[in-house]
């Protein structure tokens, strides 16, 4: 089996390992860090510039409302994301619910 070194954590792993493109003349081109080591990078990453890009996925729905609802129709169809769905709802309702019972406290009395 084919094996890569990873420049990030330095351990030899098998190729399935690392992620890959499809080069020009058809061959797998892998990525240099391994999958984990890539996935960590990405996710420092989002964590780095989270708030850019929420403004960037805010302005592209509100650029492409209909691509995102298609979108979305697609994801919704998909096995098991209903319940995901209903479930964020709940959660989402149950913190509003919170959020104006506490308003109308402050405001109320
Ligand atoms: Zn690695």
């Amino acid at each position: 089996m084919k094996t890569k070194t990873c420049p990030s954590c330095g351990s030899i792993k098998p190729v399935y390992h690392y992620y890959f493109r499809i080069g020009v003349n058809g061959n797998k081109l892998y990525f240099n860090p391994c999958k984990k080591c890539y996935n960590l990078r990405r996710m420092q990453w989002y964590k780095d510039n989270r708030d850019a890009v929420l403004i960037y996925q805010r302005k592209y729905i509100k650029d492409n409302p209909d691509k995102n609802n298609a979108n979305f129709k697609k994801w919704l169809a998909k096995e098991g994301n209903l319940a995901k769905q209903r479930e964020r709802n709940r959660a989402c309702a149950k913190k509003r619910y919170a959020r104006l019972k506490a308003e109308k406290e402050l405001n109320g009395k």
